[in-house]
Formats: C-alpha cells, structure tokens, sequence
C-alpha cells in the first residue's frame, strides 16, 4: 500500500467513525436492504463491514514496515582497516587501488 492510499483509507475510516447516533435511520436502504422495524439492519452491517475491512487492512498493511527496512539497509556500511589492508595487497597502481576499494564499497552497500 502507498503511503497516499493508507492516507486515504485512513480519512475514510475516520469519516466513517463521525457517523454516529441511529444510522439504520440516516442511512439510505435500497430496496434490498429494507427490513422492519426491530429487525437487524443490513444498512448498517454493511457499514460496520466497511469499517472492520478498512481496520484490518490498516492493521495488516506491512508496507511501512517495509519502507522502514529498505531505509535502514541504507546506511552507508564502511570498510574495515583489514579489508583496506586486503584491497590494497600486491603491485597495484593507485588507480587500480581505488577501483578495488569501490567495488568492495559496492559489493558492502548494495
Ligand atoms: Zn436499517
């Protein structure tokens, strides 16, 4: 789930949860959803069922977890003395140094 459309579900829940005092009365019943009078309201079970979808999507949703991980995993992981000691072993022109230093740069942050 993006962040904009948890942002979404978020204001049409919160919308949702304004309603209050008897709904089986403020909501509009389609042909369908007409019952009598002491009878459960399927106008408003269907409103409830909305709100509990809405809920347990938002409870379900790990997307911001995710966005999270990525961020950490972005930190800049930096080399050892010993892996610079490593890298720059044997006969190597300095810029054969620096290639060897990036790629295990490369290879630790990415
Ligand atoms: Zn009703």
């Amino acid at each position: 789930m993006t962040k904009e459309e948890r942002e979404v579900m978020r204001m049409a829940l919160e919308a949702m949860n304004l309603a209050s005092g008897n709904l089986c009365e403020t909501l509009n019943h389609s042909k369908k959803l007409q019952h009598k009078i002491g009878e459960p309201c399927p106008a408003v079970a269907k409103f409830d069922a909305a709100i509990t979808a809405i809920e347990k999507c938002l409870a379900n949703d790990t997307s911001q977890e995710r966005v999270d991980k990525t961020e950490k995993q972005r930190h800049w992981v930096e080399l050892t003395d010993d892996e610079i000691s490593a890298c720059s072993k044997g006969n190597m022109t300095r810029s054969g140094f620096a290639r060897t230093i990036e790629a295990k740069l490369r290879e630790k942050n990415t």
